[in-house]
């Protein structure tokens, strides 16, 4: 199913918690919405299970307005952070439960609960209390629960945030090749960079009730549109430098304190313009003197087994960088680094924005 939300907001009292949004959703498609606690996630995901309405805009599911369904007439399937079963059911009956409210008859509520449990690899357990299952199987469960209606668009909160860090990594490889298979529109909330990078087609990430960026895992990781996401998105994040523009021999460089870097793109900007550099760990080398466009002060090491990860002050700034293991170097040793400059990005001071996008 084909999901739009157009200029939507929704007033919480004296709050604006989401601030003319647009998205547009292909059918089949797995979106996350991401961004820091409290930028309006789970409010965008209430109004589209229709538990909030809009305070202006429309949300459409396929040609029709539902802001004012119910969300029982939505046909749609929730996962909660907290999964929710009803202690007192065994699985069979907690997976059937959707079907019984709509009054199927108990033999076909009962196939479609063995069936949507064979989805999830449940189906030896289908006679048990939620109590005797483990946290990655009560998670299945709500999975299928929220499957055997067949809903044409599936909502998930946080569903593996109750989850340890290895079972995650299983359960969100699973969650992703079910919503495959079965072609499901699905949206996921998450605070998880790591989690929504894994897993989603394209990420919607917010930040005070806005859109900052809908775009697919790469570009929002190399292609960021504005500052936030640069910051937002990267672990270990990206490294800023402050630098002004200017011109010299007719090419355009930007130069900061340690630093001087001549720029691939020439930015339609005068001389002087205040501007954030931005390179990612990964884009940055240690090169010899003559090919250096940065100097820097080794501060600390760490080795992370495959390689190690250096900090370093350049001026007032510190940055992290990636060395190969083999690479000699020491705490207090002055380097010199290169970045990638077709990776490098450029923030406008003043609004944040990517000036190389
Ligand atoms: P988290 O990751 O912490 O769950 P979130 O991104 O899902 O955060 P929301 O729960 O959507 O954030 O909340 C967005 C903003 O709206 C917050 O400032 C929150 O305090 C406010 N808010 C949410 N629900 C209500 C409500 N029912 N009444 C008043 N304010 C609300």
């Amino acid at each position: 199913m084909n999901i739009r939300l157009e200029h939507v907001s929704k007033q919480f009292s004296n709050h604006l918690a989401i601030h003319n949004l647009n998205l547009d959703i292909r059918d089949g498609e797995f979106i996350c919405l991401l961004g820091p606690s409290g930028c309006g996630k789970s409010t965008t995901l209430m109004m589209l299970a229709g538990l909030y309405q809009p305070t202006k805009g429309n949300i459409f599911f396929e040609d029709q307005v539902v802001n004012h369904l119910e969300p029982k007439d939505r046909n749609i399937g929730m996962v909660f952070q907290s999964y929710a079963l009803y202690p007192h059911l065994i699985v069979r009956d907690n997976i059937a439960f959707p079907l019984k409210q709509q009054k199927v008859p108990k033999k076909v509520r009962h196939e479609r609960a063995e069936e949507a449990a064979r989805l999830v690899r449940l189906e030896n357990f289908l006679d048990r209390k939620p109590s005797q299952l483990s946290g990655g199987q009560q998670q299945r469960v709500a999975m299928a629960r929220a499957l055997v209606k067949e809903p044409d668009l599936l909502l998930l909160d946080e569903p593996m945030s109750n989850l340890d860090a290895r079972l995650k990594i299983e359960m969100r490889d699973e969650i992703r090749q079910l919503q495959k298979k079965l072609n499901i529109t699905t949206i996921m909330v998450t605070h998880d960079q790591e989690e929504a990078m894994a897993m989603a087609d394209r990420i919607a990430i917010l930040d005070q009730g806005k859109i900052q960026q809908f775009d697919t895992p790469e570009r929002l990781f190399t292609q960021p549109k504005n500052l936030f996401v640069a910051k937002f998105l990267g672990n270990p994040p990206m490294n800023f430098l402050d630098g002004e523009l200017f011109i010299e021999n007719g090419d355009q460089l930007i130069r900061g304190e340690g630093f001087q870097l001549k720029l691939n793109k020439r930015l339609n900007l005068p001389t002087s313009t205040k501007v954030k550099l931005g390179i990612r760990p990964h884009e940055m080398k240690v090169v010899s003197e003559d090919e250096g466009s940065i100097s820097a002060i080794v501060t600390n090491i760490e080795h992370l087994g495959r390689e190690q990860l250096i900090s370093a002050k350049i001026g007032k700034h510190s940055v992290r960088f990636f060395v190969e293991n083999e690479t000699k170097i020491k705490i207090g040793e002055p380097i010199h680094l290169h970045p990638k400059t077709d990776a490098i990005h450029i923030f406008s001071e003043e609004m944040g924005e990517n000036l190389l996008v």
